[in-house]
Formats: C-alpha cells, structure tokens, sequence
C-alpha cells in the first residue's frame, strides 16, 4: 500500500549506487535513463578499473591510466547523476541513510545499491600479504612491477650467484586465470623484453614459478583447457607445480608441503573473499564472508538494497554458486537498476538468471584458452584472438581502446613493453663499490 501511494508521488527517487566497479557501472547506465531517478554514484577511488588487465600492467605492458577510467567523465552527459568520491563506511537500513568516510556525513537514499567488489583473500594468514602482494589495485600492479624491475637491477650489480639466483626468481601462487595470466606474461617480460636489455645477467635464465595447491590449472575450465594452459606455459618455460600447498611465506622464499623455494618475488593470486562491508548489512555471509542475497538480487527481506557482484554469493537454478567474474557483475548491475524500476513502478522485481558466454585466459602472445557455452574448448590463435577483442570491447573508454589496442600491435610487432618506470628510487639499494669501480665488468657475473 504504502509503495503505491510512494509511486503515485512524482518526486525523484533517490538511488544511491555503491561502487563504480562492473556491476555499480552497469547499474547505473541503467538508472541514468530514467528521468525518475535521482542518481549518485559513489566510489572511493576517482576511477572505474578494468581488473581483467591489471596484469599487464604489473608486468610493465600498459600504463596505468590505460585500464583506468575517471569516474566522472563516465557521467558528464548524465543531467540526474552525482559522482561523489568517498568510501562507504556505515548503513542505517532503518533511516534509510548511509555513511561516508569518518566525517559523519551522511547520505538519504530511497533505494542503494551496495557494490563493492571483493578482497584478496590470504587463508587466515594475512602476515602473508606484506611479502606477497595480491592483483587487485593499481596500486597492487605497481607494487608487483616496481619489485619485479627491481630485483633484475640488482641482480645485475650482483656478484653471488646465490642471491643472484633468487633475486630473478618470481613465484606466482595460484592457478586461477590470474595466476596463468601473469606466469605467462612475467615469462615473455623475461624471455623477450628483459633479456635483450641486461648486458651482465642473463634476464631468460630467470625462474617463473607457479604454484597450485590443487592437481590442476584454471579448475573452474574444462579439462582440456587446463591441459593445454600446463602445455603452453611450459612451453613459454614456466616451471608449474602442481599440488603444492603454501604453509609459509618468508622474506625471501616460500615453504610448500613438498619444498621450500627461495624467491625475491611472491605474488599472490590465490583467493577472494568478501568485502568488509558486507558484515555491516545485516545480512548473512557465506564461509568467504560473501552477503547471501535474494534471487533479485536485494537483500533478503530488505527491497530498498540491492548488493552485488564479488561481495556477493548466489548460486544458479542449477544450485552451483556462479563465479566472481566481470560479466556476472555486469549482468546482476542491468537486472538490479531494472528490479529497482520495477519496484519503483509498482511491480514485483524478477529473480536475475545469468547468461554465460563463455570463460576465457590468455597464456602470453598468440596463445589463449576460451570455454564457449556448451563446453566447447578453443585454443591458441583463435582463442587468442577472441580473447583481445572481448578485452577491448569491454574497455569502457573509448580512447583507452585505441591506445591498448596501438600498444598491443607495438608490443606484438616489436617485443617493447616500455611501460617500466621504477617510481620508488629510495628502494634502490646501493650497488657494491666493486661494480662501481669495474666499469669493464671484470668480476661480476658474466
Ligand atoms: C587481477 C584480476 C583479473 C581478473 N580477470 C578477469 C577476467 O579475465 N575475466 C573476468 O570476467 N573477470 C576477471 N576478474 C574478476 C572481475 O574483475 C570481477 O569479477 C569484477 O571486477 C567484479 O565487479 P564488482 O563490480 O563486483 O567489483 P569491482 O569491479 O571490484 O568494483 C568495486 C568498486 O567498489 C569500490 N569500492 C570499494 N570499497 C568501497 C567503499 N567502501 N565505498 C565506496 N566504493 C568502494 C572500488 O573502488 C571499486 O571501484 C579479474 C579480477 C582480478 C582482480
């Protein structure tokens, strides 16, 4: 009663979406057309990323601002939309108001979309994540390429060939596509990028390790995939082991069930759980910490508050939980902002049903895994070739597009990936008085 009597008011609804990522995006472009809705959009960072390529961006591919796109100029031909930059750090689902930042300011919504994305998830140990950073910020991105570029600048001042050793030794944990994605890539940044710019080590000698604790790679694809993934990634000469638990993470090594490896460089790409946020919804939470939502995609017994995309966990008709990828995002935002208009209309809101269109990981230039609906598994050029056309469909920003796609032609015709600064120079470590006063080299490691 007391809804139709709100839908007979003309006044603006109030939506407030949480979280510019692929499903408070999505979302959003849906709301913006209504000319009913008053729209926010509120994100703690100023810009919408495109996580599928952080990992060329780690590995020194593409430049930041290229997977990255203002939050704002999204919004600039959006008369009813607001963008605000702050984080969400409360909700009182009785006032219908949320909380921003610690300032105490406050926000009024008639409806909210709550969309914060997930966090790395470390196992119950995150001592773990000083020493090996997850792929989920750009900041994260950098982090990994600036002690990746580092480690090759001191291995070649370097004149034990131990710490030589571990200094161009990289261990990824987890075989997950992130985890083939950037064994894969830091491979050819060794093989064909560094190897051709270091006069003292030899850059391709440098170990790729990736560790998976299950018997397989890419576990959520069809066996086939992983097989070719294992294959193509030999291929490229990563050293993949299977079955290997992480019990401990060192400064400088790693401890598995079967060995300990010493290792400058650990990066984590292993796990993914809930955002914090999500206890604070009154809701409950799967083992992952992940908000259990309604088939329509709200809150269960709360229709003014819609959550979605990797905080959440929902499962299919078929009863399997669907996977925390982009196009699960990107569906549940459209089908929330229209479950929204329906409420707002007067009408019951509809259980969301995704449509899969396939999976898919690259494993280096020219080569890729895609699982197309059905199962069917495709594999090399051709997959490769799918996988750069999705990646560039689904860049929102269109000069972005063209730039990635330019870098990319760059990259394939000459092997120059030059996105490399190494920002931090106080990291730098001195070079040892002998490199300094043997300019012919003498000495060092040949
Ligand atoms: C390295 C990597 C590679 C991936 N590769 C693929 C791939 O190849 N294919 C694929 O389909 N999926 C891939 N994914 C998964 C995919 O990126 C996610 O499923 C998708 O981003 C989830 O969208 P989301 O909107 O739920 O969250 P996100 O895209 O994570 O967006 C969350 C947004 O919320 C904002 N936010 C967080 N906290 C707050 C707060 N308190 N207040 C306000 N704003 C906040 C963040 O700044 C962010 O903008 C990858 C993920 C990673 C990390």
């Amino acid at each position: 009663m007391l809804e139709f009597l709100w839908k007979s008011e003309t006044r603006p609804w109030r939506v407030i979406v949480v979280g510019a990522g692929f499903a408070g995006l999505s979302a959003a472009r849906e709301l913006e057309k209504r000319r009913d809705v008053e729209l926010t959009v509120l994100d703690r960072s100023n810009h919408h990323l495109f996580q599928p390529l952080l990992y060329q961006v780690a590995t020194g591919g593409l430049n930041p601002s290229e997977i990255a796109s203002p939050i704002r100029s999204l919004f600039r031909d959006s008369p009813r939309a607001t963008v605000m930059l702050g984080s969400m750090t409360g909700i009182d689902r009785r006032k219908r108001t949320i909380q921003i930042d610690d300032s105490g300011s406050t926000l009024p919504y008639d409806y909210l979309i709550v969309a914060v994305g997930g966090r790395t998830s470390y196992f119950g140990h995150p001592e773990w994540e000083s020493r090996a950073p997850g792929l989920k910020t750009l900041d994260d991105a950098r982090n990994i390429r600036q002690g990746v570029l580092l480690a090759f600048e001191r291995a070649e001042m370097e004149e034990d060939p131990e710490i030589r050793r571990r200094l161009m030794t990289v261990a990824v944990i987890g075989g997950g596509p992130t985890g083939v994605e950037m064994a894969g890539a830091l491979a050819e940044l060794r093989t064909h990028v560094l190897s051709r710019e270091f006069k003292r080590i030899r850059p391709e000698d440098a170990r790729v390790l990736l560790l998976e604790a299950g018997p397989r790679l890419l576990s959520g694809f069809p066996e086939k995939a992983s097989a070719t993934a294992l294959s193509e990634l030999g291929r490229l000469g990563v050293e993949v082991l299977l079955g290997e638990t992480v019990e401990d993470i060192g400064t400088d090594s790693v401890r598995t069930n079967r060995r300990s490896l010493s290792a400058e460089n650990v990066i984590w790409a292993a796990g993914v759980q809930g955002h914090p946020l999500g206890s604070l919804l009154e809701a409950p939470l799967d083992r992952a910490g992940r908000v259990k939502i309604a088939p329509e995609l709200h809150l269960p017994h709360d229709e003014r508050v819609f959550c979605l995309g990797d905080m959440t966990s929902l499962e299919n008709r078929h009863g399997k939980p669907l996977p925390g990828v982009a196009p699960v995002a990107a569906q549940q935002g459209k089908h929330a902002a229209r479950n929204i208009g329906r409420l707002i209309d007067g009408k019951r809101p509809k259980p969301f049903r995704y449509f899969d269109k396939g999976s898919m990981a690259t494993i280096g230039r020219k080569s890729a895994v895609a699982v197309l609906p059905g199962g069917i598994v495709l594999s090399g050029w051709t997959a490769w070739l799918g996988w750069l056309a999705v990646h560039l469909a689904f860049l929102v920003d269109v000069q972005n597009r063209l730039v990635v796609m330019f870098r990319w032609a760059w990259a394939y015709l000459g092997w120059k990936w030059n996105v490399r600064l190494i920002d931090d120079v106080q990291h730098h470590p001195s070079p040892p008085a002998t490199v300094m006063s043997s300019p012919t080299g003498a000495g060092l490691p040949g």
